[in-house]
């Protein structure tokens, strides 16, 4: 959960002095960027590179049931130690890197390394995921258990850890969470702390209760007993009908699946990020996993909102709630903060960065409430930032820096450091993450996709990765516009919250995303005057691309439509996300084997989004209502989620087989001997060979912009539409099978965009 510095953590005050030091830091935070800028703007050229975070839970099982294990700490030391051992031994090919999170039992397994960007890395992604999964189970032994779920059900009710702790501590001062839950690393106590001093008072999270047909009106008595109100900043109870939680843990607690992406250079990097940030709530719906919080259900079924509510540092000034702002019991000055801001600092992305010269863009579509640092505004336009660049910018800037480390203050040097930069980037946790390169260089522009749920088994995972991994390559490849103005990606957001929105919801969504189509017609027409210059290339000038004084009403831009149609396609216009997906893959002339792998990811996501199979959230959901100790009350009993962790467990472990959760797809265990593979089966041999067989770099550079050096644009363009309009036809995924278009001609090599 970002980055980790040693050091002696500041408390948060309210004095001048300790103001002043966040002033410093947000001020070098700024110049400390604008040196990275600098450096690395002009970088070119970079290769497709991408990984994955994934956390989960550990947890002891105990005579008195499934209880939190609080021992990620010592685990990830055994974990780096084996590693360490294995290279000594010259065994490179550990499987991860371990990551502290922000819970004591908690443990985030990233890659060793980031993959690469070829088709067969789409490949090895799920035996990664299953080594990694192998790793953490075997150092645990038989008496722990790792789970995916992505809230712990019984988290903050009764004594859910081992040894059991009373709730409560100066950190947080939950009614509900022992602070023993929290990671030990400094960090992690004091972001919790500053958070609750920034803001005043404890943050306040509630969700709906889900009513059921026994459901007591004043929900559980068991949590309102336990209450031991201790501090006099706030009083709030559980009212009726709503899950009531205090403390950062119900949020940061969770488990959460992040994609980052290096794109080729800064303008790709801008396109990702934009690109990508309207399909977060429907990949947050689509990825659903958490039903239960705090022991009982909700009425909704993923964990967004909890985690905003967990880390949100606002003052009710910040919080729109007051007109000044107020001086606490003790302190100096007033609580920071003379501006009312939107959201928490962990929310939905609040503006696009479109490069100036993407035709996709209309500045309409920054319609958010997009506060600004206004002098960090200043000095970035002053240096030369663009408009969309330096208002990103200056509104992650609108926050503090929550952990202040008191030895590396004014010390860090801003030409070679970009801690005060990181600081802040990595406290504004959004739907998205545009990551500059570091001042070592050794990293180019990335992305971060965050909005998914964990799931609870490895082929799953490696589903929704891959199926983004190759979302971001139609996106280049055909210079898709998913283009809606961020207050309806927001309206979305709420929507994928509700119970079941997956099947239940529809979303608004860009009607016309096949921009080439135009390209290509408009080509045709030009033709050879276009191939005789140098190269017209996708700006401002393309007549396709209406700039803001042409623009028509962009309500008319999109419309309401369901997961799979968003999916799979809608009426003729509109081709859908998989079909696209098919065409890319027919061009690069993916081989069968790939493809029925690839398949298998995309028919689980459909069937989904179909309703055929359910969400994770759907399948806890039933668990618990048809478990015989469920009183309808919505109330997760000790055997309910005792039986549940332990379900869940198998599920991710392979030791059963669930085709109503998971069809045909099945999970071979992963305590057999011989780390046999799903993949292992449909690939021929060993890693090894299948990497020097045919192997394809994904290709992400825009057709249109390599069309236009080719002498033979024309077939091509055709040959692309084909492929597109043979693929829209499909509807039905499950039953489809995939051919290659060898008739058609399709290209013969897979020309990089690279000179590498
Ligand atoms: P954070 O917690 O800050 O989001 P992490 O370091 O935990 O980031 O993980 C980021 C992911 O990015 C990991 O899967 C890692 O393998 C991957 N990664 C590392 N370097 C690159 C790169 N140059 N391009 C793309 N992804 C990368
Ligand atoms: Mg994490
Ligand atoms: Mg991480
Ligand atoms: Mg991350």
């Amino acid at each position: 959960m970002g980055f980790l510095e040693a050091g002696t953590p500041m408390r948060w005050e309210d004095t001048k002095k300790y103001h002043e030091i966040l002033e410093y830091v947000i001020e070098h935070g700024i110049i400390q960027f604008l040196n990275v800028y600098e450096k690395v703007k002009d970088r070119k050229n970079d290769v497709l590179l991408w990984g994955d975070e994934l956390e989960f839970h550990i947890f002891e099982k105990t005579e008195h049931g499934m209880k939190l294990a609080l021992i990620a700490a010592d685990t990830i030391q055994k974990l780096k130690d084996e590693d360490e051992k294995a290279l000594k031994n010259g065994d490179e090919s550990s499987a991860a890197t371990w990551h502290p999170e922000y819970g004591a039992w908690m443990i985030e397994a990233t890659p060793s390394g980031p993959y690469g960007g070829f088709v067969n890395d789409l490949l090895h992604l799920e035996t990664n995921l299953r080594k990694r999964r192998k790793r953490i189970i075997d150092v645990l032994g038989d008496k722990y258990g790792l789970s995916a779920l992505v809230s712990w059900p019984l988290l903050g009710v009764g004594s859910f850890t081992n040894p059991p702790l009373k709730p409560g501590g100066d950190v947080s001062e939950s009614y509900f969470l022992p602070d023993g839950v929290i990671n030990p690393h400094p960090r992690f106590a004091t972001l919790t702390r500053n958070i609750r001093l920034r803001r005043g008072k404890k943050v306040d999270i509630r969700l709906p209760l889900f009513q059921d047909k026994r459901t007591d009106e004043k929900a559980s008595s068991r949590t309102n007993a336990e209450y031991v109100v201790r501090s006099s900043d706030n009083l709030s109870e559980e009212k009726a009908k709503e899950v009531y939680m205090d403390a950062m843990g119900f949020g940061m607690g969770c488990c959460c699946l992040q994609v980052t992406f290096q794109a080729r250079d800064l303008q790709e990097s801008r396109t990702l990020y934009d690109q990508l940030a309207p399909l977060c709530p429907i990949f947050l719906a689509l990825s659903a996993g958490s039903p239960i919080f705090k022991g009982m259900l909700v009425d909704t079924d993923v964990r967004w909102q909890v985690i905003a509510g967990s880390v949100d540092d606002r003052t009710p000034v910040n919080l729109g709630v007051s007109k000044t702002p107020c001086k606490l019991p003790g302190a100096e000055v007033p609580q920071r903060g003379t501006h009312s801001i939107g959201k928490s600092r962990y929310d939905t992305i609040d503006s696009y960065i479109a490069d100036l010269n993407d035709s996709r863009f209309k500045p309409e579509y920054n319609d958010g409430n997009l506060e600004v640092n206004p002098k960090a505004l200043n000095v970035l336009k002053e240096n030369g930032i663009d408009c969309n660049l330096a208002k990103h910018v200056a509104h992650l800037f609108v926050r503090d820096p929550l952990v202040i480390f008191s030895e590396r203050i004014k010390g860090v040097d801003d030409k070679q450091f970009t801690e005060h930069f990181e600081n802040i980037q990595s406290t504004n946790w959004n739907t998205m993450r545009w990551k500059p390169p570091g001042l070592d260089v050794k990293t180019g522009w990335r992305v971060e996709f965050r909005p998914m749920e964990k799931q609870l088994t490895d082929f799953e995972d490696a589903a929704y990765i891959n199926i983004i991994v190759l979302i971001t390559r139609v996106i280049l490849f055909f210079d898709l516009n998913f283009y809606v103005p961020i207050s309806i990606i927001d309206k979305n957001m709420e929507r994928a919250h509700d119970r079941n929105a997956i099947l239940e919801k529809k979303f608004y969504f860009r009607k016309d995303l096949f921009v080439l189509e135009k390209q290509c017609e408009e080509i045709s027409e030009l033709g050879p005057s276009l191939l005789s210059g140098n190269g017209a290339s996708h700006t401002k000038s393309d007549s396709s691309s209406p700039g803001p004084s042409d623009s028509k009403d962009i309500s008319d831009e999109y419309e309401e439509m369901t997961i799979a149609e968003i999916l799979t396609g809608k009426g003729e216009n509109f081709p859908g996300l998989f079909p696209l997906i098919h065409a890319y893959l027919d061009i690069m002339q993916v081989d069968d084997q790939t493809i029925d792998v690839i398949l298998s990811y995309m028919s689980l996501l459909v069937s989904r989004a179909q309703g055929t199979l359910p969400t994770e959230a759907t399948y806890i959901r039933n668990f618990v209502q048809n478990h015989p100790d469920y009183k309808q009350d919505s109330i997760i009993s000790e055997k309910i989620h005792n039986d549940l962790v332990s379900h869940c467990e198998k599920i991710s472990n392979g030791e059963i087989s669930v085709p109503e959760f998971l069809g045909k797809n099945k999970i071979i265990p992963v305590h057999q001997e011989e780390l046999e593979h799903r993949i292992d089966n449909v690939l021929s041999g060993s890693a090894a060979e299948s990497l020097s067989r045919d192997n394809k770099r994904l290709r992400g550079a825009s057709f249109h912009e390599e069309i236009q050096s080719d002498k033979r644009f024309l077939y091509r363009c055709s040959l692309v539409k084909s492929l597109v309009e043979k693929h829209k036809k499909m509807r039905d995924l499950p039953g489809y099978k995939h051919t290659i278009n060898n008739s058609l001609g399709a290209f013969d090599t897979t020309p990089p965009f690279l000179n590498i």
